[in-house]
């Protein structure tokens, strides 16, 4: 019996011990070794925290709407918003490019004909405070023209407001967003911009790396004011411009290349 028990104390610490063992190496295992753009993914998928953090975008972005209500104004209000990953969530296209082996644009259509992205935690409360509150709504977005009538019936699906024809303006040449920003200035005054991208708020940042970051810290009181900044890290702007960044080159080169920009403390 006493032996018994003994062999039975035993397996449970040798089980015990393994585990901890298990988790430990699990712990340890170089993070090189899976892909940088599988984490970005699976964060905006799965991480409470990226929800937590689109809330905040837009419980802030209601409180500065309020705010900029009280000033006058000798144009009607409206605010202009992106829609990719500001409004609407393309993570799914994502996340199958991954699992199948395959790369924008492949796929592309299909999934913008589908209609069926989800709004992002809080934009729908928000654009309904705007609509109610006598505010014009904006989707200033580079998805291609030929998806308008999709990205509206979209929209449309999932309640959004002012998600019509007038209302939603999509790249009709470059990629540029100013042009279609001063449109809508002749005739109301922007009161916000929200975007993923700093392209959403100004054309001084669809530039290089080091200018977009240099223009960031002067104009750093803006953001959370009249510019609201949604989280992106599966790609945009900061991905393209960054030094290392290349397309061209085959997986490993692309992997090898990005690495050679990390910034140890020990260099
Ligand atoms: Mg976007």
């Amino acid at each position: 019996m006493k032996f018994k028990y003994l062999i039975l104390v035993m397996s449970l610490s040798i089980g015990l011990l393994s585990c901890s063992v298990s988790r430990e190496s699990a712990r340890q295992q170089p993070l090189q070794m899976v892909s940088p753009d599988l984490y970005a993914t699976l964060y905006q998928q799965y991480a409470a925290e990226y929800k937590a953090l689109c809330f905040q975008a837009y419980n802030l972005a209601s409180l500065r709407l309020e705010q900029a209500l009280t000033e006058n104004y000798s144009k009607p209000t409206a605010i202009v918003l992106d829609i990719d990953e500001t409004v609407l969530d393309n993570i799914p296209y994502q996340a199958a490019a991954i699992k199948g082996g395959f790369g924008y644009p492949v796929q592309w259509a299909e999934w913008m004909e589908s209609a069926n992205a989800e709004p992002l935690a809080g934009v729908t409360e928000f654009l309904q405070l705007a609509a109610n509150t006598g505010v014009n709504i904006f989707y200033v977005s580079n998805r291609k023209e030929v998806f308008k009538e999709a990205t509206i019936r979209n929209l449309q699906a999932k309640g959004l407001p002012f998600a019509d024809e007038a209302h939603v303006l999509l790249r009709v040449s470059g990629n540029e967003k100013e042009s279609r920003r001063k449109s809508i200035s002749a005739e109301y005054e922007i009161i916000m911009l929200v975007g993923d991208n700093l392209g959403d708020f100004d054309r001084m940042f669809e530039t290089d790396a080091d200018v977009r970051m240099t223009a960031t810290l002067e104009y750093a009181g803006q953001f959370g004011k009249k510019w609201i900044v949604l989280p992106n890290a599966v790609y945009g702007s900061w991905l393209e411009t960054m030094p290392g960044y290349d397309t061209k080159l085959t997986k490993e080169a692309l992997t090898d290349s990005l690495r050679m920009q990390l910034k140890g403390f020990n260099e």
